[in-house]
């Protein structure tokens, strides 16, 4: 199914998410609804513990621990993916939605080099075939993600890069099959301002560049709010407001959100 103007490419209805603890079932998304239309950037906004996170990874049917949908639907360009099977959404993962996660120092393994991950990457997703191409393409990726002197830098591990470099490794995976969407989970939350900047601005002359739709994560509203054209705000697993980012910033409507406006830089 193609996506048109009015159809959004990843639509969320009534998303719910639990927990099995001791204590039983926990949810922690209480229906969720979302709409991100193809081209756009939409970001996610909350406090620690909100759900953006669970949302994200819900999506990618990469929920942590015993987390499991419990309720709703998600549609990629109107294609029901609760439900599908691991061999199913191992298709669209990496390659029709990529994925940056929060920690790029728990979601690179130490003790592989950087150039073997993201040749992994590329071979799991039958990006390229062949020692040399498979190698050649990851270069490629590398420098895309900007980062600098990408031939040599294949052979070091994680500890060799700065948090910037690798936050640019994990953003060149995440974008590495050209994916329709790219999730984005607090990619640049672990890095000073100046590098966040430097590679926000480098991610949106990449997606832009590829017409790539953006699901934008962070705590930051205002990061939130100069990054993309629509924000969600989130709090305790539920979105108590969401629209225009210029909206939400000048005539917040929730006591939330006006309190997040409020402590805006
Ligand atoms: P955010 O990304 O907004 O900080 P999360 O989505 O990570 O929030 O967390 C939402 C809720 O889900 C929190 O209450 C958190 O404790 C819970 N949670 C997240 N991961 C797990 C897990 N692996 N096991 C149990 N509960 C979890
Ligand atoms: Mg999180």
């Amino acid at each position: 199914m193609s996506t048109t103007a009015d159809t959004p490419l990843l639509r969320i209805r009534d998303l719910k998410v639990a927990f099995d603890t001791q204590k039983g079932s926990r949810e922690v998304l209480h229906g969720v609804n979302l709409d991100l239309y193809a081209g756009e950037t939409l970001a996610i906004v909350g406090e620690s513990g909100s759900g953006k996170s669970t949302t994200a990874s819900a999506i990618i049917n990469l929920l942590p621990g015993t987390g499991h949908v419990t309720a709703g639907s998600i549609t990629l360009d109107g294609q029901e993916l609760t439900g599908l099977t691991e061999g199913q959404m191992e298709k669209i993962r990496g390659r029709e939605i990529g994925y940056v996660p929060q920690d790029p120092m728990s979601n690179l393994n130490p003790v592989w080099s950087i150039g073997f991950q993201v040749k992994e990457a590329i071979r799991a997703n039958g990006l390229a075939n062949g020692r040399k191409e498979i190698e050649a393409r990851a270069i490629e990726v590398l420098q895309q993600a900007g980062l600098a002197d990408a031939a040599k830098r294949l052979h070091q591990y994680p500890h060799q890069f700065s948090g910037g470099m690798r936050q640019r490794a994990l953003i060149g995976i995440g974008l590495a099959a050209d994916p329709k969407l790219l999730i984005a989970d607090e990619p640049t939350s672990a890095l000073d301002v100046t590098v966040q900047r430097v590679i926000l601005d480098h991610l949106a002359s990449l997606t832009k560049e590829k017409g790539t739709s953006v699901l934008l994560i962070t705590h930051d509203l205002g990061l939130a709010a100069e990054r993309a054209e629509k924000i969600i705000v989130m709090q305790n697993g539920e979105i108590v407001e969401a629209g225009p980012s210029r909206e939400i910033l000048e005539n917040p409507l929730h006591p939330y959100t006006k309190k997040l406006v409020a402590a805006a830089p």
